[in-house]
């Protein structure tokens, strides 16, 4: 027993390590004593919004009323800017003021590091009421976004695994929803001020606006998604008046990046640096409605915006940020352009180079595999690529991003907090490629030698459809994009694994160990590759070479609950009872209440001869499935082995009659 006990804990340590891993620690700041005027703040992030299809920015083929009236009471910034194309990084530079290498929030799951103040931290500190509400789940911070809730009394996260198999509830939240849920905690929250940031999500893809959008867009469905996010916020303007809040807040609306639909072949965002996905709407309308109408042309930041509240507040800025106050624009008479810049590590997730850019002078430079030069004036939409590497606007503009880089701390990789599978599919539900599926950016010796986007953006499309079409279940739709992937490169590591995972779901144990096993080749230090594959072989009945992977796959990250009970049943059909019931046990250091393995390790318990134990786990369990035949038989074992024949005959009875009864 004692040599059982010594064999048994190096796994347990490992899954002991990876739990406290996971588990992020939340602080929370002094509250001081309010001093100056404050006005109430709230910050409105419209997910995926060009600012070239909002009506007031001169896009006549929709209606905005919403923002509109908000630049009719407030400023317009007609060029601003995000450093990045991505949700949690454009938000995370939102709400700290920094870049997204200084923040480091490069990366799904990634935390927020303590040291970087934010905007909610700061403003509680001076005595602010603080919420945020999020429109959907790569915003959550107990998995997508850890670190992003500081400062916040009150973060309204998604429920944990929820069963549903819709996506609404579960990974988006339409607008009013989200409206709603702020507008009832600041019915409980009267007493100012308050700093509330609310999230509209609704025109990221895919496009289904409800009605009556769904009708009178239906033939530009993104544009039926923004008049959506309008309305909401219209309703949260109207509550706001009602309330007799409006008129002495402080109102931000802002895009977090925008949609590619199409331009540079990009259909959505996130892996290139043009403006499609740069260029975001920007409105700001100041207590008492100063400047109200006035529209402000010179190119700012959205990392201008936390110290701009705070300058108004008269709080003084952390020096580490990147950002300036627009205070100039907004009441004074600036009109000098700042330099803008641009960063996407997303690619990676891909195995393709990371991006970087720079907006400055009426130009646009991006540097990448085949570098990039766009005379922005006589070319707005970027399509004549005019790189030389002896251009002086070339040497000029990349000097200003090698000057940017001493500025900025050392490039640091990213590490993304472990994620649950469900995470994982959640985040693969609202189209994006997980850290779980990720190419390991530690493989990367050299960013450059990676394929440049532009010559990968096709795949990347056919990806990104294939995650929705099998999300919502249309299966052949989403097989033909990814075998249309690897007929374009038959080594593509994301669409084996994409295609594997697919097969899996459906059944086809062959095809799926096919493609897993191509993946596993390709990524070997990638323990999700190593899981699946188990999966496919356990289906093709070839047990011994699914237990290889699956110990391959927890070698690589011990804690991962499905793979433990997985290779537990797996040890189980090869009798090895004492390494089922090690791997029974550990899964069940992850997940103490679940029944599956607590039967399971019942089950290992009666092979072991362990019938006390047995016996205790089955009565207990017994309780909650008291129609499970295969629970009773287990039960008469462990009692017929500790010589209790009455209770084993009772527990057998039992098991026969509950299967003559599902017969
Ligand atoms: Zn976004």
């Amino acid at each position: 027993m004692t040599e059982l006990c010594d064999s048994l804990s190096p796994v347990k340590r490992a899954c002991i390590v990876a739990f406290v891993l996971f588990t992020v620690a939340g602080s929370r700041s002094q509250v001081n004593q309010p001093k100056k005027i404050q006005p109430d703040m709230f910050l409105v992030t419209i997910d995926t919004l060009r600012a070239d299809h909002v009506h007031c920015y001169g896009y006549s083929q929709i209606s905005t009323p919403a923002l509109d009236s908000l630049a009719n009471d407030g400023i317009r910034f007609d060029r601003a800017f995000t450093p990045s194309p991505i949700t949690n990084t454009s938000h995370t530079t939102i709400l700290t003021g920094l870049l997204p290498s200084a923040h480091g929030v490069t990366d799904f799951a990634v935390a927020l590091a303590a040291t970087h103040a934010t905007w909610a931290e700061l403003l509680r500190k001076q005595g602010y009421q603080t919420a945020a509400f999020i429109g959907a789940i790569i915003l959550d911070s107990k998995t997508l976004a850890p670190g992003l809730d500081r400062g916040f009394d009150f973060y309204d996260n998604f429920p944990q695994h929820i069963q549903s198999k819709s996506r609404w509830g579960r990974v988006e939240r339409r607008g009013m929803e989200v409206v709603r849920h702020a507008e009832g905690w600041l019915d409980t929250h009267r007493a100012g001020p308050h700093f509330v940031w609310v999230h509209l999500y609704d025109p990221h893809d895919p496009y289904e606006p409800p009605p009556p959008y769904s009708h009178i867009y239906k033939d530009r469905l993104y544009d039926g998604e923004i008049a959506n996010a309008d309305s909401a916020l219209g309703h949260f303007v109207a509550y706001l008046k009602q309330q007799h809040w409006y008129d002495e807040a402080l109102i931000i609306a802002v895009g977090d990046h925008g949609e590619g639909l199409g331009q540079h072949q990009e259909e959505t965002h996130g892996i290139f640096l043009y403006d499609s996905t740069l260029h975001v709407p920007l409105i700001v309308k100041l207590p008492g409605h100063g400047k109200a109408g006035k529209n402000v042309a010179a190119q700012v930041r959205t990392a201008d915006l936390l110290p701009t509240v705070l300058d108004w507040l008269g709080i003084a800025a952390p020096a580490e940020l990147n950002g300036q106050s627009l205070r100039a624009y907004l009441v004074g008479n600036e009109v000098a352009d700042r330099t803008s810049f641009g960063e996407t590590d997303y690619p990676l997730r891909f195995g393709w180079a990371p991006l970087r850019s720079v907006r400055e002078g009426g130009f646009k430079f991006i540097e990448a595999p085949r570098p990039e030069l766009y005379d922005l004036r006589s070319d707005p939409q970027e399509t004549h690529n005019q790189f030389a590497p002896w251009d002086p606007t070339v040497q000029k503009l990349r000097g200003i991003m090698a000057e940017l880089r001493t500025k900025l701390p050392a490039p640091q990789q990213p590490s993304p907090a472990a994620l649950g599978q469900s995470t994982t599919d959640e985040l693969r539900a609202l189209g994006y490629l997980g850290p779980a599926d990720a190419l390991s950016s530690t493989n990367v010796p050299e960013p450059s030698l990676l394929p440049d986007p532009k010559d990968k953006i096709e795949a990347q499309n056919l990806l990104h459809r294939a995650m929705l079409a099998s999300e919502n279940g249309r299966i052949n739709e989403a097989r033909s994009a990814l075998e249309r992937v690897l007929q374009m490169d038959p080594k593509s590591p994301t669409a084996l694994l994409q295609l594997g995972q697919l097969e899996l779901n459906v059944g086809n144990g062959r095809k799926a160990a096919d493609c897993l096993g191509k993946a596993r080749d390709m990524r070997p230090d990638d323990a999700t590759a190593a899981f699946y594959y188990g999966q496919a072989l356990n289906l093709t009945g070839d047990i011994t070479s699914a237990r290889d992977a699956l110990e391959q796959s927890l070698k690589l990250q011990p804690g991962q609950f499905p793979a433990r009970l997985l290779l537990g049943q797996i040890y189980l059909k090869l009798k090895d009872s004492k390494a089922a019931q090690d791997q029974l046990e550990a899964a069940l250091l992850l997940q103490p209440k679940n029944a599956e393995a607590q039967l399971e390790l019942a089950k290992a318990e009666v092979a072991n001869r362990e019938f006390y134990n047995a016996e205790m786990q089955l009565r207990f369990l017994a309780k909650s499935q008291p129609e499970n035949a295969e629970l009773y038989e287990l039960l008469a074992k462990a009692c017929a082995g500790l010589g209790k024949y009455r209770d084993a005959e009772l527990a057998q009875q039992k098991a026969e009659e509950l299967r003559r009864r599902t017969r």
